[in-house]
């Protein structure tokens, strides 16, 4: 159990960060003018929370909105709509950009583009406590370096090219919490690591995150390694959150068929929990002009005409309060004719 954080707020009940209703749209600019010709809808009415302590894994296919909904929560990316509250306060209101920028940070996939290559490792990570004007910058470098397994004496002084994949991330690690943050964005953080490094660096962000008391949201393809890390997982198509849930009710019973495509592309090595699910056909859909009702509905087995022209709403399941999904087949209300039930067989 990590101490009460001072900087904490409205205490352990009050997400760390609530999520309402994002947007943001790509223009596609075009002609001599550069006028904006269509529009890329790469968040649409995102919404979600995430509690102080935990993790949240974000999946879904490549496009999907994941990476952009990142991007988006630590602004680096201007959002076009939607609110994002951090502890009680709201971006653009009583906090400020920069003051989010202190409390969440982000760890990329590309390990050596994070990094600026003239920086020792040492500068790289005493760079942003300088800038902030923070207490012994360079000793916060050296602990941290210690704290991520990169000998200080050793590590201190070389540049990011006399490193390995696996070092330099954990310089990227150690970077990002020299800031003090409490919320750690990790954006397929493990994704090009090979498999036993990965194994190491998601053992050392466990014991990060107990340590320094943090929240995650964990962005990946991999859904064994999601499963590892999560607590809670949100699935995102086509822009849009379509189902959130514990990862032990998720993994159990996955109530959108497009979680189970998902899930049925899986590789397992237990026999036992492989699935019958046909595994996803086809591409997704034009992002520029989605379809109408469910954005899904072009690729569902299950999809009737009412999917064709309502969205479905993100409903709890009935019976399981915790496990949200956006699918007629588990709207009561709804005029689909099949039932949850016979879907999962
Ligand atoms: Fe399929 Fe309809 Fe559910 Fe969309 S709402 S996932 S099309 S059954």
């Amino acid at each position: 159990m990590s101490a009460i954080d001072p900087r904490d707020r409205g205490g352990p009940a009050q997400p760390l960060l609530i999520v309402k209703h994002l947007k943001k749209y790509f223009p596609i600019r075009g002609g001599v003018l550069g006028r904006t010709q269509a529009l890329v809808q790469a968040v649409d009415d995102v919404s979600f929370e995430v509690k102080k302590g935990e993790t949240l894994g974000i999946v879904g296919e490549s496009g999907c909105g994941k990476s952009t909904t990142a991007r988006l929560l630590i602004g680096l990316l201007p959002k076009d709509a939607g609110e994002i509250i951090f502890d009680g306060e709201a971006l653009g209101g009583d906090l400020s950009l920069r003051e989010l920028r202190r409390g969440v940070q982000m760890v990329f996939q590309d390990s050596y583009a994070s990094l600026n290559p003239r920086l020792t490792i040492e500068e790289s990570i005493s760079f942003g406590p300088e800038v902030q004007g923070l207490d012994d910058p360079r000793g916060r470098a050296r602990d941290l370096m210690e704290r991520v397994g990169l000998n200080p004496d050793r590590f201190a002084q070389r540049y990011p090219h006399e490193l390995s994949g696996g070092q330099r991330q954990r310089v990227n690690i150690a970077r990002a919490l020299a800031m003090s943050p409490r919320l750690v964005v990790l954006d397929e953080a493990v994704s090009a690591l090979d498999k036993s490094v990965e194994a190491q660096v998601l053992n050392l962000l466990t014991d990060l995150r107990r340590d320094f008391g943090l929240t995650y949201i964990f962005i990946s393809h991999d859904l064994n390694v999601v499963r590892y890390i999560s607590d809670r997982i949100l699935v995102m198509y086509l822009g849009e959150v379509v189902e959130i849930a514990p990862v032990d009710s998720i993994y159990a019973e996955q109530a959108h068929p497009y979680t189970r495509s998902l899930f049925a592309a899986m590789p397992s090595m237990d026999p036992d929990n492989r699935t019958e699910e046909p595994p996803l056909a086809g591409d997704p859909p034009n992002p520029i002009d989605p379809p109408r009702g469910c954005r899904f509905h072009t690729r569902c087995r299950f999809a009737e005409d009412i999917c064709k022209t309502h969205a479905p709403k993100l409903k709890s399941l009935p019976g399981n309060p915790a496990h949200f999904a956006a699918c007629h087949i588990h709207d009561p209300e709804s005029k689909h004719s099949v039932t949850a039930l016979e879907a999962a067989e």
